[in-house]
């Protein structure tokens, strides 16, 4: 505060101990009232008062002047000017001494300066001294100079403070290279710092007017949006972060990201205060970071995509794109756990295509492959988006349905599926006709046991197949037990193997003119140890599913050689015998080695081949094997000729020594016309092709007459004799009984009545 006016004189007042500010010099009330104000007011706003009065030689300082210094408030300050400058900050002395000279001259630069002094407790207290003449002598010379010391320590140790954190943030900005900025909006002024122009490269602009440059520093493609960005801000009073490219001075294009904070400053202005800095680098490295993120997530998805193929190939059929045996059992273990937990049934339809394998054999793999696509196309069709179809191998299907326990609506799917199968498909020009069997098992509630359903299925689909083909079958118990059978069966036929059960017996053959024995047929009797002496029907079936029916061939064979020449050594030589041969043995290639082994004298052997061994396309195993016969001296005969459908062409092929008319075609010939027609002509055809023809099912007298008189070389049947096993045949052939037809007859007799009694006890 500048006084240009003495508060009237001072001195009279130096003596009044507990007043503070400037004495009264009158008694007056007012004045007195005045002075205590004044008294008051200086002692709240902590001001020491000085008066140096030179004219007078007297020096007053206030309380508040001594508490400052830590003197007591009654202590005599003696204003010795020496002894006091000993306690300025050396630091301060000779700017001190100086500027209370300027001081006292009235200098308006000094008529406020600061400084320290030592306070009586050893610290160093920051004063600002405010001071100026009052009164002059006639030189101009200051006669009296007047003030106010005030103790600035904790201002001043603020803006040290402030000073400090100010250099710190400038370190910090430098250090970082952060350019700020601050805009006052509401004097629409914008003050750059040294950096942020530096970071713009904006040569020949200041502080203040570096802000007109900045709109066309900014990258023209990123401009209207960071100057909408700014704008919108601005209007909003919000902070915002953005990032936009700028094309430095130096025409270098950099990045920039950009902060800006909002706020009202102590005068209530509206100001923005806002920070950039180059992130070029940063964003470069950003850019790269996530370039290689990106690859590598493409990688994975490559990966990821790789590894679902490989799933999708190990659970998939490569041919019809079906799910395969495996996937079917992860998902018929899935499928039953959701019906046992839901109570709903499950249904496995097991389908297996019929005629595929001809088709395979005949058209070929490509044409088989057509067809099972086409079948994995059907199947898929016909089922809803909750059921399951698999391909499990070969030509065979499985779809699993979860199901109400109404069986009807699962037959009529399979009817379905058998119906759309069963539709020709064209193939290279050719109209393919297949069909279907299926196999059906449904089961339902907490025993749900998906593997014997499965099993079911299975054992449905056998039934299905052998009851006809083209159709569907649920499974049963009755089937289960049937199949169980057949098991049991095959079991024990592999055992009987091993033991020697399978024994041929002997049906000889007669000349139809002498009646003499011309040969014997072997056939395959099982001795089984329960059930006693079974006929090929009871276990031929099943011993071809087995494989084993080229066993039992060639072991009957080797018996009969054997036998053969036991008969020899009781004195009956049979001419010839002959023995039933399977397709599959005349298919082994190792047939003629076997044979050869076995040292047949040529012509005594003659091997049985069914018509329907397929004479027509017999394959070149066959064929081969059919030489290696014709050289070992072996004869072919066909059996059951009449009903097959041998060509003439395909028989010549075969050169067969005798045809065997089937005893179908021979049991109506005493009634039926068209039957003794039918006979004779094969003979006719036998004779002219130099075939000789045998007779089967000669079953009575009647037989032997027609027969003799259409003129067949050879008979065979019960009329003459039945099958016996070997020991018998001696005595049979030394006795000829057969030649007492009478005889024969009531045997027949007895044996037809023991058939009969045998079957009615059943
Ligand atoms: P097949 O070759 O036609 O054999 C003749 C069958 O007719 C024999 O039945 C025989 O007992 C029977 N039979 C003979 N005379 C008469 C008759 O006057 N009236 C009637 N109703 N039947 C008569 P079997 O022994 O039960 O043999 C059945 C079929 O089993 C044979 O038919 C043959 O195809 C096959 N078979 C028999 N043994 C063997 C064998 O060792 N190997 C092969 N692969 N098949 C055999
Ligand atoms: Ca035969
Ligand atoms: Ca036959």
């Amino acid at each position: 505060m500048k006084q240009s006016q003495p508060p009237k004189a001072a001195d009279a007042s130096r003596d009044e101990p507990a007043a503070d500010g400037f004495a009264s010099y009158t008694d007056d009330s007012d004045i007195a009232e005045r002075e205590s104000r004044w008294n008051y007011a200086l002692v709240g706003s902590g001001l020491g008062v000085w008066d140096h009065n030179y004219r007078l030689d007297k020096k007053f300082y206030s309380q508040t002047w001594k508490s400052i210094r830590g003197m007591a408030p009654d202590e005599q300050a003696d204003g010795d000017y020496e002894a006091w400058l000993q306690l300025v900050h050396p630091d301060d002395r000779d700017f001190v001494v100086n500027a209370i000279e300027r001081q006292n001259a009235g200098d308006p630069d000094y008529h406020v300066f600061e400084y320290r002094e030592r306070h009586r407790d050893g610290r160093w207290v920051w004063i600002e001294c405010r001071g100026a003449p009052v009164e002059w002598d006639e030189s101009g010379a200051a006669q009296r100079v007047v003030g106010t010391d005030t103790d600035i320590t904790a201002r001043k140790e603020t803006g040290e403070m402030l000073a400090q954190l100010s250099r710190r943030l400038d370190l910090a900005l430098q250090i970082s290279d952060i350019g700020v900025f601050e805009a006052d909006i509401d004097h629409e002024t914008v003050e750059w710092d040294d950096r942020l122009i530096a970071i713009y490269g904006l040569k020949g602009f200041d502080r203040r007017t570096a802000v007109t440059a900045w709109p066309q520093a900014i990258h023209p493609d990123d401009r209207e949006r960071v100057l909408g960005t700014v704008e919108r801000h601005v209007h909003d009073q919000t902070g915002f972060n953005h990032e936009f490219r700028i094309v430095r001075g130096d025409g270098a294009e950099r990045i920039i990201r950009a902060r800006g904070a909002f706020f009202v400053d102590g005068n209530g202005c509206r100001k923005l205060i806002g920070a950039n800095w180059d992130v070029t680098e940063e964003v470069a490295l950003r850019n790269e970071l996530q370039r290689a993120k990106d690859l590598a997530e493409a990688r994975n998805r490559e990966l990821e995509a790789a590894k679902e193929n490989i799933e999708h190939l190990a659970l998939h059929d490569y041919l019809t794109g079906l799910p395969n045996r495996r996937y079917l059992d992860k998902m018929v273990e899935a499928y039953s756990a959701r019906c046992r937990e839901e109570g709903t049934a499950l249904a496995i339809l097991h389908i297996d295509l019929d005629r595929f394998k001809q088709i395979n054999d005949t058209l070929g793999h490509r044409a088989g492959d057509h067809m099972l696509k086409h079948a994995a196309r059907v199947l898929r069709d016909s089922i809803r988006a909750t059921d399951f179809v698999a391909r499990i191998g070969g030509d065979e299907f499985v779809i699993l349905c979860i199901v109400d326990t109404a069986s009807k609506k699962i037959a009529t799917v399979a009817e379905r599926i058998i119906r759309e199968l069963r539709k020709p498909i064209k193939y290279e020009g050719h109209d393919c006709r297949f069909g279907a069997s299926i196999g059906i098992a449904i089961d339902a509630g907490a025993r749900l046991d998906e593997k014997q359903l499965l099993l079911n299925a299975d054992i449905a689909l056998y039934r299905a197949k052998g009851s006809g083909r083209n159709r569907h079958e649920f499974f049963s118990n009755a089937a289960r037990r049937s199949i169980l059978t057949a098991k049991r069966l095959a079991d024990e036929i592999l055992i009987g193997l091993e033991r020697n059960e399978f024994v041929p017996f002997y049906q000889p053959q007669f000349d139809a003119r002498t009646l003499d024995i011309a040969g014997i047929e072997t056939l395959a009797r099982w001795q089984h140890p329960e059930h006693g002496l079974l006929a090929p029907d009871r276990f031929l079936d099943i011993a071809e599913d087995l494989d084993v029916v080229s066993t039992i061939d060639a072991l009957i064979l080797e018996r009969a050689i054997a036998d053969r020449k036991a008969w020899i050594g009781e004195g009956f030589a049979v001419p010839r015998i002959s023995v039933n041969v399977s397709g599959r043995r005349l298919s082994d290639p190792q047939l003629g080695k076997k044979l050869r082994s076995l040292k047949i004298e040529p012509g005594t052997v003659s091997f049985e081949l069914l018509e329907s061994i397929s004479l027509d396309d017999c394959d070149d195993a066959v064929a081969a094997n059919l030489k290696k016969l014709k050289k070992l001296g072996i004869d072919i005969e066909v059996d059951d000729f009449g009903t097959g459908h041998a060509s003439i062409v395909s028989l010549l092929r075969l050169s067969p020594k005798t045809l065997k008319i089937d005893r179908e075609l021979i049991g109506r010939l005493p009634q039926s016309a068209e039957q003794r027609k039918l006979v004779r002509s094969i003979v006719e055809i036998g004779r002219s092709l130099n075939i000789l023809v045998t007779a089967e099912g000669v079953e009575t007298t009647d037989h032997v007459r027609i027969l003799q008189e259409i003129g067949c070389d050879m008979l065979q049947g019960y009329a003459l004799a039945r099958p016996m096993p070997a020991r018998q045949i001696p005595a049979f052939a030394r006795e000829e009984g057969w030649r007492r037809p009478e005889g024969e007859a009531r045997a027949l007799q007895r044996a037809l009545r023991r058939s009969v009694s045998r079957t009615a006890s059943r």
